[in-house]
């Protein structure tokens, strides 16, 4: 059974499909005027991991992700530029698909853009003003949260505590509190509406998307931790007035910070690495390994060192992979006695328990490390029978199925070239260290080689 733990009950459940096995998830998508960098990246790969899983466990998967491409900071960057906003944005999107396809993140079926969904935008802003939870004034139209006396319970803030961003001061609203779902404008970009011309609130742009998509409620709504108040309140407020169906969403997943010394990575705040730069450098799945090393809801700090540390790990499991698949070349023999199958049971099992708790990458790949290192040990001295062998190769490739890894990696043989002098080295000092008859040290060195995946006949 697998267990998701919703942001709107603070707890664990059990999950359940809205409707038998199909899931729509729906993940906010990036507001596109500049390169993303890895905190996003930290984002879209969780939930990249979360919906491969939800497929490998039987379900079908409808994943929607807008594409913010009206918003007043893409505006004030044109105008900076001196460009056109939706060129800008439309140049951001490309490079933002880009970047995720680098990075392995393929797993969306469909990207909405808010600028060609202003018909439904128009729509459900009709619906709010005609049952009452919205208002035109003279700047635009405010969704009434005195109407909506739910206002608050995703992110469990008092209606008084509103001090947030991207909130429009007008002194026709009627509460502080009050949010836009239609500004009045007379600069670009501009769409005529019922108001008068301008352009759509922030928050309007997903429940309409969605609506359109997904129906009034659906299963999974994701994204940063940062979006669960205004945005993603302010989405319940809109959706579930609109329809008076509740809940709008079955479960609501956040993900938590990548951090740098202990700061949230954003634009804002200048602290960020851009997806494209860090791929100059560093290999796409060994960042996309070092994401899996945390919990998807916890925060996540970002340096080199542990993405170097990540590297380190993550090759020790495409080694034994590697050396696994050459095994399928030898003649290997039935026996009984073999451990290999025991221990693929006790780690699969813990890989999936595991994941089955909302996701817990950590322990999950725990596990794999344990049963890495079993078998490391083990080839020293025996190898699995034909059937075991192609039974710990399905579980490694089921592996790279839900994290999105490949283990048998194209470049491993030139990886091991590399390597091979070093590996001479230490192996010409351990001998060394044998004629001076240090034992002690030549067998530590000799276990380490084994832990590492290396065979060693003296
Ligand atoms: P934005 O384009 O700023 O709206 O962000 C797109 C998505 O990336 C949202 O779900 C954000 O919560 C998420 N995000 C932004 N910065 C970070 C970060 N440092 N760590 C994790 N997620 C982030």
């Amino acid at each position: 059974m697998l267990y998701i733990y919703n942001t709107l009950s603070q707890r664990r459940e059990p999950f359940q499909a809205v409707k038998d096995q199909v899931v729509k998830l729906f993940v906010c998508g990036p507001t596109v005027y500049e390169d993303a960098h890895i905190g996003h990246a930290r984002t879209y790969i969780s939930f990249d991991i979360i919906k491969r899983y939800l497929q490998y466990k039987g379900y079908t998967v409808y994943y929607l992700q807008n594409i913010t491409d009206i918003d007043d900071k893409i505006i004030k960057r044109s105008q900076k530029l001196g460009l056109d906003p939706l060129k800008l944005a439309r140049k951001y999107e490309k490079r933002y698909h880009q970047d995720m396809e680098k990075l392995g993140v393929n797993q969306v079926n469909f990207f909405p853009r808010a600028s060609e969904h202003i018909d439904q935008i128009i729509g459900q802003i009709q619906t709010l003003i005609q049952k009452g939870y919205a208002y035109p004034t003279p700047r635009g139209v405010y969704f009434d949260i005195s109407q909506f006396p739910d206002y608050g319970k995703l992110s469990r803030r008092k209606v008084e505590d509103l001090n947030v961003s991207r909130l429009e001061t007008d002194p026709y609203k009627k509460n502080q509190g009050d949010f836009a779902l239609w500004k009045l404008r007379d600069e670009g970009p501009l769409w005529d509406s019922p108001w008068g011309s301008g352009r759509p609130g922030w928050h309007i742009e997903d429940t309409a998307i969605t609506e359109e998509y997904l129906g009034s409620q659906y299963d999974i709504h994701g994204g940063g931790l940062d979006l669960i108040f205004p945005h993603h309140e302010a989405e319940i407020a809109q959706m579930e007035s609109a329809s008076g169906k509740i809940p709008m969403v079955a479960y609501w997943m956040h993900t938590g910070f990548l951090n740098v010394s202990g700061e949230k990575m954003s634009k804002s705040l200048g602290n960020f690495i851009t997806i494209r730069d860090l791929l100059e450098n560093h290999h796409s799945q060994v960042f996309r390994f070092f994401v899996l090393s945390t919990h998807y809801r916890s925060p996540i700090d970002f340096s080199i060192k542990a993405l170097e540390q990540s590297a380190k790990s993550f090759t020790r499991i495409k080694k034994l992979v590697n050396r696994l698949y050459q095994l399928l070349d030898e003649d290997l023999k039935e026996s009984a006695e073999e451990p290999f199958q025991g221990w693929l049971q006790e780690y699969k099992e813990q890989f999936f328990h595991y994941m089955d708790q909302d996701f817990n990458t950590p322990p999950a790949l725990a596990a794999v490390f344990k049963l890495t290192r079993k078998i490391n040990q083990a080839l020293a001295q025996t190898k699995p029978s034909l059937p075991v062998l192609k039974n710990i190769l399905s579980f490694f490739h089921d592996l790279e199925e839900i994290l999105g890894l490949q283990l048998r990696a194209e470049d491993e043989e030139h990886r091991v070239d590399e390597s091979a002098e070093l590996l001479e080295l230490i192996l010409h000092i351990r001998e060394k260290l044998r004629e001076e008859k240090e034992w002690e040290l030549a067998d530590k060195i000799r276990a380490k080689l084994i832990d590492l995946g290396y065979e060693i006949q003296d």
